[in-house]
């Protein structure tokens, strides 16, 4: 017999986790609403069937907030304005990078950017001047 109190769930298997990451490299490659939707809806159901509040990706990790969002956080974090897989400039105005959210800070805004390419990274960008 289990013990109920001690549940072990299981590690999400092999199937589900390239799904979330298919789901991230496809929103990454497309870059519309659409995408974006189906990812949040597909890492959810993910998160939510084993009991996760964190999951680890090849380039990121998701997690859920206290108000049950969803969170993508990089691993890889530049200090330049290149993609760190493919060099693509973060900021030209045809790039293939786009902002996945920004978390605002007093003095400097911590932002995560998604490449077209797949590629997820984070970067510190200074909003106001250290006087
Ligand atoms: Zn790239």
């Amino acid at each position: 017999m289990k013990n109920e109190k001690n549940t072990l769930y299981p590690f999400p298997t092999i199937e589900d986790r390239n799904c979330a990451e298919l789901a991230l490299t496809t929103f990454l490659r497309v870059q519309n609403g659409a995408s974006r939707a189906i990812m949040l809806l597909v890492l959810k159901a993910i998160l939510k069937k084993y009991h996760l509040t964190k999951l680890k990706l090849n380039n990121c990790i998701v997690e859920t907030n206290e108000r049950d969002c969803i969170v993508i956080k990089p691993k890889k974090f530049i200090t330049d304005k290149n993609c760190p897989n493919c060099n693509e400039a973060i900021y030209s105005t045809d790039s293939k990078v786009r902002i996945i959210s920004i978390c605002e800070g007093q003095r400097s805004d911590f932002v995560t950017y998604g490449c077209q390419c797949g590629e997820v990274f984070g970067k510190v960008e200074v909003t106001s001047p250290v006087t």
